[in-house]
C-alpha cells in the first residue's frame, strides 16, 4: 500500500475507535446506565463527537487526504481507489457544515425530540408543529450546504442510500404501490389472533438465543441485552451488541425483534476487521442493512418451512400456551394481513404502504408544496386512500414515528428498499443454495450465513447498493422479486 494511504488508513482507524467508544456510551445509556448519569453522559457523548469531527476536518487529516486526491493514483488497486473516493465523500460532507450550524441543529433536534414525546403522549400536533417547521427549514439548509445543485430531498436521501435519487425511486414506488394494492385487495382480511396466553419471558429469551446461535451470531464477539426500543450497535466487528424487548403476552414481538436485530448484527460481524474505521469496513447503506434484518425476520423466521420444521421446539417451551394450537394455525396467525395504523406493527403486505405515505409527504414538505400545518390532514387522507383506514388521533397518526423529530428526512425509503433488496437477494439465494427450504426447516442456517458473508457482508462500501444488487442478482433493483414473493406466500 502507498505510504500516504497507510497513514490515512491509520487516521481513519483512530476515528473508528473513537466512534466506537461513543457507541459504547450510547449502548450503555440505553441499557444499564443509572438515570442520574444522563447529564454527564450527554457531555461525554458530545465531547467525543466533536473530537471525531475535529479530527476529520482538521488540517492534518485534510492535508493527507488532499495530497492523496491530487496525487497520481494509477498504481492504486480498485479497492484503494474506491476507499479514497468514499473517504473524500465523507470528508466533504463533514467539512461543508459550519460548526455553528452543527451545534444549532443538534440543539434543535434534542428539543424537538423532547417536545415530540410530549406531543405524542397528549396527541397534540400543535405542540410539535413549530419544531417540525424549523426542522424542515434547517434540513433544507443542511442539504444546500452539502450540494446546492440538487433538490434538497435527493441530497438527504443520498446520505442514507448512496446513489439513490427520487427520479429513480418515485416511479419504482408507484409500480410497487399498484402491486401491493392489488395483492391487498385479493387477500381475505383475517381476524386471526393468538388467544391471550402467557409466554414466560425466560423461555422467550432462551428461544431467541437458540435462533441467534443457529444464525451464526458469534456470542464471543457480541451480546444481547434488553432495552425499551430494540436496536443494534457495533464498536468493532469483534464487538456487536443487540437488544430485544420481551412481553409475556406477545411472544412474536420479542422473537421478531431478536431475529431482526440478529440480521443487522450478523452483517456487522461480517464486515472485514482489517478495514475497520474505513469505508471498506463499513456497512454499505441503511437499505442494505435493512435487507439483512428483514430477510431473517420475514423470508426465514416467518416462513412456512421454518414453522413446519421448528414449531415442535417452540411448542415444547410453551406447553401451557400452545398445546392446543397446531403449526399451521400458528403460522397463519403470525402472517395475518390486515391494514393497521401503526407502521411498526404492520404485516409484510401493508408495511411498505406506510413507507410510501411517509415518502410522498416528506418530499412535499421538503419542496414546499405541503405546509407543516396541513400535514396531519394530508397524512389522514393518504391513510384513507392507501389503506382504507383513518387515524382517530395524531398519536396513532402523524406523531407515531420518532424520525422527523430527529431531523431524519429521506430515511424512511430505506425501509422499503431493504424489503426490495431482501426479496431480490433471497430469490438468488434460492437458486444457489441446494434445498434452501429444507435448510430453513431444519434451522440449519450455515449455508445462508455463508452466502450472505460471501456476497454481501464482506463488501463494505466497495460498491453502491445498486451495483451490489446488479452484481449479486444479475438484475437491477426492482419491485418484481418482492411482489413475486408476496404472491407466492399469500396467494400461492
Ligand atoms: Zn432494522
Amino acid at each position: 500500500m502507498h505510504h500516504r494511504l497507510e497513514v490515512l488508513v491509520k487516521e481513519l482507524r483512530e476515528m473508528g475507535l473513537l466512534v466506537g467508544v461513543g457507541s459504547l456510551l450510547s449502548w450503555d445509556q440505553e441499557t444499564y446506565m443509572p438515570s442520574g448519569a444522563i447529564g454527564v453522559r450527554s457531555e461525554q457523548s458530545a465531547l467525543l463527537a466533536s473530537l471525531v469531527h475535529e479530527k476529520m476536518t482538521g488540517d492534518r487529516f485534510s492535508g493527507i487526504l488532499s495530497e492523496l486526491i491530487e496525487s497520481n493514483t494509477d498504481d492504486f488497486s480498485d479497492s484503494e481507489k474506491r476507499l479514497l473516493t468514499e473517504v473524500h465523500r465523507d470528508w466533504k460532507r463533514a467539512i461543508c457544515l459550519p460548526t455553528s450550524f452543527v451545534s444549532e441543529y443538534s440543539q434543535l433536534v434534542s428539543h424537538a425530540q423532547h417536545i415530540w414525546q410530549e406531543a405524542r403522549e397528549k396527541s397534540d400536533f400543535g405542540l410539535f408543529e413549530p419544531y417540525l417547521e424549523k426542522l424542515v427549514e434547517k434540513s433544507r439548509e443542511k442539504a444546500a450546504y452539502i450540494d446546492r445543485q440538487k433538490p434538497a430531498y435527493d441530497v438527504l436521501l443520498d446520505t442514507y442510500e448512496p446513489g439513490m435519487t427520487t427520479a429513480y425511486l418515485t416511479p419504482l414506488f408507484a409500480i410497487l404501490r399498484e402491486g401491493l394494492v392489488d395483492i391487498l385487495n385479493r387477500i381475505k382480511p383475517s381476524e386471526l389472533t393468538l388467544p391471550d396466553r402467557v409466554f414466560p419471558v425466560e423461555k422467550q429469551w432462551e428461544y431467541g438465543v437458540w435462533f441467534l446461535t443457529q444464525m451464526g451470531f458469534d456470542f464471543s464477539r457480541g451480546r444481547q441485552d434488553k432495552s425499551t426500543h430494540p436496536f443494534t450497535t457495533q464498536f468493532h466487528p469483534h464487538d456487536v451488541r443487540i437488544t430485544t424487548r420481551l412481553d409475556a403476552n406477545h411472544v412474536m414481538d420479542g422473537f421478531s425483534s431478536t431475529v431482526h436485530e440478529g440480521g443487522h448484527a450478523l452483517y456487522e460481524q461480517g464486515l472485514d476487521p482489517a478495514w475497520f474505521g474505513t469505508p471498506l469496513g463499513e456497512a454499505m447503506s441503511l437499505g442494505i442493512h435493512e435487507s439483512q434484518s428483514r430477510m431473517w425476520e420475514n423470508q426465514i423466521a416467518k416462513s412456512a418451512s421454518f414453522w413446519k420444521g421448528q414449531y415442535g421446539r417452540f411448542q415444547a417451551l410453551f406447553p401451557d400456551a400452545l398445546s392446543d394450537i397446531n403449526w399451521e394455525t400458528f403460522y397463519k396467525t403470525v402472517n395475518r394481513v390486515k391494514p393497521s395504523l401503526i407502521r411498526v406493527d404492520a404485516d409484510e403486505v401493508t408495511y411498505n404502504l406506510h413507507i410510501l405515505i411517509r415518502y410522498e409527504l416528506e418530499i412535499a414538505l421538503m419542496d414546499g408544496t405541503l405546509k407543516v400545518s396541513d400535514l396531519p390532514a394530508a397524512w389522514n387522507q393518504k391513510y384513507e386512500d392507501y389503506l382504507g383506514i383513518c387515524p382517530p388521533d395524531a398519536s396513532q397518526g402523524v406523531l407515531q414515528d420518532v424520525h422527523w423529530s430527529c431531523g431524519l428526512f429521506g430515511y424512511f425509503p430505506t425501509y422499503t428498499l431493504g424489503n426490495l433488496y431482501a426479496a431480490q437477494f433471497f430469490e438468488k439465494m434460492k437458486e444457489e443454495i441446494v434445498d434452501l427450504d429444507g435448510c430453513i426447516s431444519r434451522a440449519d442456517f450455515a449455508p445462508i450465513t455463508a452466502w450472505l458473508r460471501k456476497n454481501i457482508h464482506g463488501v463494505g462500501r466497495a460498491k453502491t447498493p445498486q451495483e451490489l444488487v446488479k452484481d449479486v442478482t444479475g438484475k437491477s433493483l426492482s419491485q418484481e422479486a418482492f411482489i413475486r414473493y408476496l404472491l407466492g406466500k399469500y396467494l400461492g
